[in-house]
């Protein structure tokens, strides 16, 4: 999977994998990390990538034209999909996830100050994600929670020792409580049933978990 990010901030995405499971994802070759910063491709000599929007108003609007080249730039695959971070897309869940993990190459668009000038959604046509209903300062963090969901889907990203099988919303429900040494932290003893080695029971016992948890915290998931 080739991730190539459009970032006015390149760093600040490249160093998110210089740590744990997405290194050992990119060493492996699992995937691959592209960065392409707009600015590169401004063709005013001050390198300007944005300006006041028309009819006033607050704040810079990012400019159409070193945003087009940029993505223009990017040799596109057979199975390529283009996302801009916006709060005005679709809210990201587990089902966009799994969508996104069948192509081979994501190119994600990240917005900064007020925006991307309309333009630019007009020319590439992408399909717009928003992490939830809040406002951000840039599209970098969102872009970085795409990368990493999707990122943990792919064969060989995770260990056996960290499998993605019971995670929350894998089959609809939200994970059992987990628990680890020691066996009692103060006063809070581990349920018996996890001790007893008796294989059947535990299962139950997590399964019964993740449905009073789910009916009690997602009840809109069970339905
Ligand atoms: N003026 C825009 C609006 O009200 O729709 C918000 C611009 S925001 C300050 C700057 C950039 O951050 C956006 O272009 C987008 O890339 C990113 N961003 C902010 N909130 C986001 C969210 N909830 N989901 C995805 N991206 C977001």
């Amino acid at each position: 999977m080739k991730f190539d990010v459009l970032t006015l901030f390149p760093e600040m995405v490249e160093d998110y994998f210089k740590y744990s499971i997405l290194k050992r994802a990119l060493n492996s070759k699992i995937i691959e990390l592209n960065t392409i910063n707009p600015r590169d491709f401004t063709l005013n000599k001050h390198k300007k990538v944005d300006d006041t929007p028309y009819g006033g108003g607050a704040g810079m609007v990012l400019m159409p034209q070193p945003y087009v080249d940029a993505y223009e730039s990017i040799p596109k695959s057979d199975k390529s999909i283009t996302i801009m971070l916006s709060p005005q897309g679709e809210p990201m869940n587990e089902k966009i996830v799994n969508d996104l993990a069948q192509y081979n190459q994501i190119i994600l668009l990240c917005g900064h100050y007020e925006g991307f000038d309309e333009r630019i959604r007009e020319i590439i046509k992408p399909k717009e994600i928003s992490l939830g209903d809040f406002v951000l300062t840039g599209g970098e963090l969102p872009a970085l929670c795409i990368i990493d969901a999707v990122s943990r889907k792919l064969e060989g990203t995770l260990g056996k020792i960290e499998s993605a099988q019971n995670d929350s919303f894998s089959d609809g429900l939200l994970e059992y409580p987990q628990y680890t040494k020691p066996r009692d932290f103060r006063g809070l003893k581990v349920p018996d049933v996890l001790l007893n080695g008796n294989h059947k029971e535990i299962e139950e016992f997590r399964m019964s978990e993740r449905i009073k948890r789910t009916k009690l915290r997602r009840p809109d998931l069970l339905a």
